[in-house]
């Protein structure tokens, strides 16, 4: 496809979810990195999709999609994570609002449980603190309050060193204050997506319990048989050997290849938007044709 720009990113976070900057500073950024397209994926909801688009108006050689990243079971290991983006879904359809509207709900369950865990083991946090780490002005009912939020107070507060700290220490899947969130199945996930009009997309491999990439490959063809169409084979956690295992296996199981940073702003210092690099040449044609139509 001809288009003036070369790169893409289609994985990154708002202030609609645990992103520290506000969808349309993403869209500012993703012009200013000079990418040609940008996809806005935040957890479980939609709510930071009407503002990118209408941002993403203003230049006219980026692309945007509308885009959400839904958390999964992973049946073959249950405390495994498993996630899966939707890209370029219709961010008004009905099926994934509803979808959001659960996951929402079960998100304010869960979060005071967490916070009971973090005081019982002796930290002083609560809720109101939680919300204050919760930028932009997003509709208190649609945005999404999660774990990166409580680690960003537990640092300010100085219980922990570092983002990554709070997650080995208190909030990650084996640490005391763990607890785990309500996950679609992969086909429940996939179906939302598609009925949405999306592509569900396997995200980060890398961060699946797969040991090797045989049991992956099986993986892959238990979730293509539930509407998987894709998978992110370059991400900012991905090594270049690990991005050519993904690479060879889309080919090979005729997946639909993406790539994104899985920016988060200041929540992870250590990812930039558009890094790692992902050219636009790897869009399937029809889908670039499709994704891509409004910035040529
Ligand atoms: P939640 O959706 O509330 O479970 O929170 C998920 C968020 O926490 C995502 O942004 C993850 O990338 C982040 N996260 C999970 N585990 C870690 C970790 N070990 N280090 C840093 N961030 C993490
Ligand atoms: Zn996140
Ligand atoms: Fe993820
Ligand atoms: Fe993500």
């Amino acid at each position: 496809m001809d288009h003036p720009r070369r790169l893409i990113d289609l994985h990154t976070h708002s202030t609609a979810s645990d992103g520290s900057i506000s969808p349309s500073d993403l869209i500012d950024l993703a012009d200013k990195r000079k990418l040609a397209a940008v996809a806005l994926t935040d957890h479980d909801t939609t709510a930071g999709l009407t503002e990118a688009a209408q941002r993403a108006e203003l230049y006219p050689q980026l692309g945007f999609i509308a885009g959400i990243e839904i958390s999964a079971i992973f049946d073959e290991n249950p405390g495994g994570i498993m996630h899966i983006l939707g890209l370029d879904i219709d961010s008004d359809s009905m099926v994934i609002k509803k979808l959001c509207v659960r996951l929402r709900e079960a998100r304010q369950q869960r979060n005071p449980e967490i916070i009971a865990k973090l005081q019982s083991l002796g930290l002083d946090i609560n809720m109101a603190d939680v919300l204050e780490q919760v930028a932009g002005s997003h509709d208190p009912n649609v945005r999404v309050v999660g774990r990166l939020h409580m680690a960003m107070v537990l640092v300010k507060k100085g219980f922990v060193n570092s983002i990554q700290d709070a997650f080995a220490k208190y909030l990650g899947g084996d640490a005391p204050a763990f607890v785990d969130k309500e996950r679609l199945t992969p086909r429940e996930a996939s179906a939302a997506i598609t009925k949405s009009g999306g592509a569900a997309v396997l995200a980060h491999p890398v961060q699946l319990p797969c040991h090797n990439s045989a049991q992956l490959k099986r993986l892959l063809r238990d979730l293509i048989d539930v509407g998987l169409a894709g998978i992110e084979c370059y991400h900012s956690q991905h090594s270049p050997e690990q991005t050519r295992t993904f690479l060879g296996l889309a080919r090979e199981l005729n997946l639909l290849i993406t790539g994104g940073s899985d920016y988060h702003g200041h929540g992870k210092p250590d990812v930039s938007l558009g890094i790692p690099r992902v050219p636009l040449s790897i869009i399937r044609s029809d889908y670039a044709k499709k994704w891509f139509s409004d910035s040529e």
